[in-house]
């Protein structure tokens, strides 16, 4: 227990340092405020509203307001660090560490956003054009929509104790 907690701290501290180094390296002035968020967001590695980040970020520095969390977002994007997603969470933007495409998945039924690694196949359609009504596409990010695994086990739960 006491080597798992030891290995947890080593790893939020090499986490901090690597956060730190990126933000140095892109010229952004490093405060603690917008490390811990690019922290959270990388270790979370989820899709995250900015209310999300807020709430966590809250808890290190309590008087930390919404509108630094979002000016460091907005800062964050610029420098190629996070990305906004377009598809909505219950409506809310929000916001993942920047990495290789992929598409996501909503689930209507909890509003959870899900990852979904697809390899474009090689004759993709769309990609397969050069050109597509005058306009040539660099990339295919679609948003699939449905229910994930555990809205699926629920639903299937239900049906079988109503049959
Ligand atoms: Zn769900
Ligand atoms: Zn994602």
């Amino acid at each position: 227990m006491i080597n798992k907690m030891y290995y947890e701290q080593i790893e939020e501290v090499t986490m901090m340092n690597e956060a730190v180094r990126r933000l140095k390296e892109k010229g952004v002035k490093v405060t603690p405020q917008r490390v811990a968020i690019l922290e959270y967001i990388v270790k979370v590695n989820d899709h995250l509203t900015a209310e999300e980040i807020h709430n966590y970020v809250k808890s290190k520095f309590p008087s930390i307001s919404m509108a630094t969390v979002y000016s460091t977002l907005q800062k964050l994007i610029e420098i190629g660090e996070v990305e906004e997603l377009s598809i909505k969470k219950r409506g809310e933007a929000c916001f993942e560490p920047k990495s290789e495409g992929h598409h996501h998945l909503l689930c209507t039924s909890c509003g959870k956003i899900l990852n979904i690694a697809l390899d474009c196949p090689p004759d993709c359609p769309i990609i397969k054009q050069s050109l597509i009504k005058g306009c040539k596409v660099n990339e295919v990010q679609a948003y699939l929509y449905g229910l994930c695994p555990e809205c699926l086990r629920k639903e299937k739960e239900e049906k079988a104790a109503k049959s």
